[in-house]
C-alpha cells in the first residue's frame, strides 16, 4: 500500500518561485502587472518560439489569469458574436466550448480520430461545408485540443482551415511543450491558449495564457483584458472589456516554474515510457502512445484503454450507489448527483478498475466526457463518428506528475494486474 496517495498531478515547486513572490512584496508589485508578468511572458515567448532545428518563431504571449480566459479573449479577437457559430473538438474539458457560450455563440462538436484522440479532419471538413450549406455562413473558428498533451493533426488542419480562411485557435491547456514536427503547440493557429492551473503541466496556481501572432494583436487582447479602456484622464468605455491579467504574484510563482518545465515535461515522458514498458505484456490494457515520429506528446497524463472483455474484480457491483462530490471535483461545489448512473459512462470494467486503484491509495480518473454527449449541449450541433464516445467507455486516466517515481509506476502496474480477475 503506498503511504501518501498517488495523485493524477500534483504541482512541483522549484524553490524559485518564492524568490519572484519575495522580490514582488519588496518592490511592492502586488498588482495584476509588473516585473514578474513582464518577465514571465519573456519566458513564454523563449519556450515556444524555440523551434527543434528550425528557425524561430516571432509570437508574442500573454499573461492572463485563466486558461478559460484565454479562450474567451481568443475568440473575441476572431471575431466572434452572438449567434455566430465555432467548430471545437468535442472530446475536451469544458473550458475549450464554454467561452463560446459566454458569448451568446453556438459551439459546434467535432469528434475525434483514433491515432491522436483529437479533432478528425475529414470530420471537420464535412462539418464546415454542412454548417456554410445549413446556415449560409462560416464558423468564426475552428477549436482543436491537444487532449492529455497529445498533438492534433495539425498539418491536416491547417490545410483545411486555410482553404476555408477560417482562423484556428488551439487550446493547448493540456498541451504545453507537446510538439508537432519539433514546434510548439500553440503557435500554429492564429491564437494559442495556455494554462497554468494546479494541476496542469507547469502551474502559476491559476492562471493562463494567450501566445497572439504579433505585438499588435497581443496589444488587442491585452486591452480586452485589462478593461478596454480609451486613452482619456478619466474612464471612457467604448467596448467591453474583462479583468483577465495575470496578478504580479502569480507570474512570480511562473518565472520560478519555468525554471523547471523541461524538467518536468521530460519527467511525464519517463513516465509514460516505464508504463508502456510494465505492460506491454498485459493483456486488454493498451496505452495511448505517439502515432509516429512527428508527434511529441507531453504526456501531461498518462491514458489508457481497456478491452471490454478484461474483467476486473467487483466490476458487477460497480455504479451501485450515488457518488458524493465529482471526480475530479476538489475544487468548488458540486451539485449532488440525482442518480447513480447517466446514459453515456465508462464501462464496468473502467469503473471497477477506478474503484480498485482508489482503495491502493492511487488517483486515477475517466477520460473526459465529450462535450456532445453533455445535457447542457444536448440542443448544439454534433457531426460525430463514435470515436470520442466509444474511448470515453473504455479509457482511464493514470498518474503522471512530478511526484510519481519509477517506484510508485511499478506499484500503479502491480496495482492493475492484482484488480484483473
Ligand atoms: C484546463 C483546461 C482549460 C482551461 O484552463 P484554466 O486555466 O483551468 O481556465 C482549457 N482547455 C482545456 C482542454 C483544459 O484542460
Amino acid at each position: 500500500m503506498a503511504t501518501e496517495r498517488i495523485l493524477l498531478c500534483l504541482a512541483h515547486m522549484s524553490g524559485r518561485e518564492i524568490d519572484y513572490i519575495n522580490e514582488a512584496f519588496e518592490t511592492n508589485w502586488v498588482v495584476p502587472l509588473g516585473p514578474n508578468v513582464n518577465g514571465f511572458e519573456k519566458d513564454l515567448e523563449v519556450f515556444v518560439n524555440n523551434r527543434h532545428d528550425e528557425e524561430q518563431l516571432h509570437k508574442k504571449v500573454v499573461a492572463l489569469s485563466a486558461g478559460t480566459a484565454a479562450v474567451h479573449l481568443a475568440l473575441i479577437a476572431c471575431g466572434v458574436k452572438p449567434g455566430d457559430e465555432v467548430l471545437v473538438q468535442s472530446f475536451t474539458f469544458c473550458a475549450s466550448s464554454h467561452p463560446i457560450t459566454y458569448l451568446g455563440a453556438t459551439p459546434v462538436f467535432v469528434d475525434s480520430e483514433r491515432e491522436t484522440w483529437n479533432m478528425d479532419p475529414d470530420l471537420l471538413k464535412e462539418a464546415i461545408k454542412d454548417r456554410i450549406a445549413k446556415t449560409g455562413r462560416k464558423p468564426k473558428a475552428i477549436v482543436p485540443v491537444a487532449l492529455y498533451g497529445m498533438p492534433y493533426q495539425i498539418d491536416r488542419i491547417l490545410e483545411i482551415a486555410n482553404r476555408y480562411e477560417i482562423p484556428i485557435i488551439e487550446d493547448a491547456a493540456e498541451g504545453f511543450g507537446s510538439r508537432f514536427d519539433g514546434q510548439v503547440l500553440g503557435t500554429f493557429g492564429e491564437y494559442g491558449v495556455l494554462s497554468f492551473n494546479g494541476n496542469k503541466m507547469i502551474t502559476t496556481s491559476g492562471g493562463g495564457a494567450l501566445i497572439c501572432p504579433d505585438a499588435d494583436k497581443a496589444r488587442e487582447i491585452l486591452w480586452y483584458a485589462t478593461q478596454a479602456r480609451e486613452s482619456y484622464p478619466y474612464y471612457q468605455h467604448e467596448a467591453i472589456g474583462y479583468n483577465y491579467r495575470m496578478s504580479n504574484i502569480c507570474a512570480g510563482i511562473g518565472r520560478g516554474q519555468m525554471t523547471v518545465a523541461d524538467e518536468h515535461i521530460e519527467h511525464h515522458k519517463h513516465v509514460q515510457e516505464l508504463y508502456c514498458e510494465l505492460l506491454k505484456d498485459v493483456r486488454g490494457v493498451t496505452m495511448h502512445c505517439n502515432p509516429s515520429d512527428r508527434y511529441d506528446s507531453n504526456f501531461w497524463l498518462c491514458t489508457a484503454t481497456l478491452d471490454p472483455e478484461l474483467r476486473i474484480k467487483g466490476q458487477e457491483k460497480v455504479y451501485g450507489k450515488v457518488i458524493e462530490g465529482a471526480v475530479g471535483g476538489a475544487a468548488g461545489v458540486t451539485h449532488a448527483a440525482s442518480s447513480a448512473v447517466t446514459d453515456c459512462q465508462p464501462n464496468d470494467n473502467v469503473e471497477a478498475l477506478r474503484v480498485a486503484l482508489d482503495a491502493a491509495n492511487i488517483e486515477a480518473r475517466p477520460l473526459w466526457k465529450p462535450m456532445h454527449k453533455q445535457p447542457v449541449y444536448r440542443n448544439a450541433p454534433a457531426y460525430v463518428n463514435g470515436v470520442s464516445e466509444g474511448l470515453f467507455k473504455v479509457g482511464i486516466c493514470l498518474p503522471a506528475g512530478p511526484y510519481v517515481t519509477d517506484d510508485d509506476v511499478r506499484y500503479i502496474v502491480d496495482s492493475i494486474k492484482a484488480a484483473i480477475v
